[in-house]
């Protein structure tokens, strides 16, 4: 690791891809301070739909890829919270009730669905109901995203072919038999976001121009069947809690079992900063996350859009030209990349560019690497 460049050196800084954070709720927070924050695109996991149509494409917001509702059970998490608003949550009660959910989402521009899974605070989808709603998103080529809480649930999750899990799962230590199933290399045939990813890289997974963090390539070039968002900071904001241990653990053992985890915040739920929170990127390092593996946490994402290309006419939301123009650059000299804590504060000074010609400049993500 010592001696690799942390990115491309240029104009007093240092060029990287750009950031994303692949959990927030923007209905809570100030997109525009996220932006300056250093963060460039980012998730939206649950909101009222229509309100949410309306973030992708705005000059001074991050890229916006967003679910639409939560949906849930008749009476389950999140719809008795005050922070959701009517239009927020969808009730589903059955199969039929779980497709026409997704294909509400899907017509109002969803990348992906949410579907909440939390057994300790209301009644949860069965796995009929649930089953049904991942097959019908994946049939329209979304990914599902949930939140487990529970003892029991990240299973259940994983059973119904869940692609990704919200949070890093805090609720109990998990089985190695479990985490070493959502850790299996994903099906590229059944991906549609990389199917649409091979026509969208920056560099060809020959090119070996890239000096990020030479060698980062090998087990992590591809996705695991699930993949996990950290949301490691939501346990405490900087004063750890038990739950903060178990989720650390997890990562811990997932990531060393070749599992994908992605820097997300859950911005919206909490004293999170705006922008790169380095209180997150702290909690993937003592998970075991190397200065590689920050930055493939952070960088992931916003090379890998999660909207299937040409699955259906309704994926143009996704702003595919200025995605191309977006790069991250950091003032001053990179730090030694086994000084983990100068690393993370380095990295939560990004700032977003808009600029097709400084952007080639930024390398591709390690992953991109063969
Ligand atoms: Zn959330």
């Amino acid at each position: 690791m010592s001696g690799q460049p942390l990115g491309h050196a240029g104009d007093g800084g240092t060029w990287l891809p750009p950031f994303a954070d692949a959990h927030v709720h923007l209905g809570l927070a100030d997109p525009v301070a996220v932006r300056r924050g250093g963060i460039a695109v980012v998730h939206d996991l649950g909101w009222v739909p229509d309100v949410a149509r309306t973030w992708p494409g705005r000059p001074d917001f991050p890229e916006v890829a967003f679910a639409g509702a939560f949906l849930t059970a008749p009476g389950g998490y999140p719809s008795d919270r005050s922070w959701a608003p009517p239009g927020s949550v969808a009730e589903v009660a059955t199969p039929d009730d779980a497709v026409a959910a997704v294909d509400r989402q899907v017509a109002a521009g969803a990348s992906f669905l949410k579907v909440t899974l939390h057994a300790d605070a209301g009644p949860v989808l069965d796995d009929v109901t649930l089953t049904a709603l991942v097959g019908h998103a994946h049939a329209r080529g979304r990914d599902v995203v949930a939140h487990v809480e529970g003892r029991g649930m990240a299973a259940r999750a994983v059973e119904a072919g869940v692609d990704r899990l919200a949070h890093a799962p805090f609720s109990e230590r998990l089985p190695d038999d479990l985490l070493a199933a959502m850790a299996r290399p994903r099906a590229v045939e059944h991906d549609p976001a990389r199917g649409r990813e091979r026509g969208n890289c920056r560099n060809e997974p020959d090119d070996d121009s890239n000096p990020v963090l030479g060698g980062a390539g090998g087990r992590t070039a591809g996705r695991s069947r699930t993949t996990w968002v950290s949301t490691l900071d939501i346990h405490g904001w900087g004063s750890p809690t038990a739950e903060q241990d178990v989720a650390i653990d997890n990562v811990r053992r997932f990531v060393a079992l070749g599992g994908t985890v992605v820097y997300g915040t859950d911005l919206g739920n909490g004293p999170i900063p705006h922008g790169v929170d380095e209180r997150e990127l702290r909690a993937l390092a003592a998970a075991g996350l190397d200065a590689p593996a920050l930055l493939g946490a952070l960088t992931r994402e916003a090379a890998h859009p999660r909207a299937a290309d040409g699955v259906d006419d309704l994926d143009d939301h996704v702003e595919r030209p200025r995605r191309a123009s977006l790069a991250t650059w950091i003032p001053g000299d990179p730090p030694d990349p086994d000084d983990l804590d100068a690393v993370c504060a380095w990295l939560a000074r990004a700032v977003v560019v808009d600029d097709p010609a400084r952007a080639q400049r930024a390398p591709a993500t390690p992953e991109d690497r063969p």
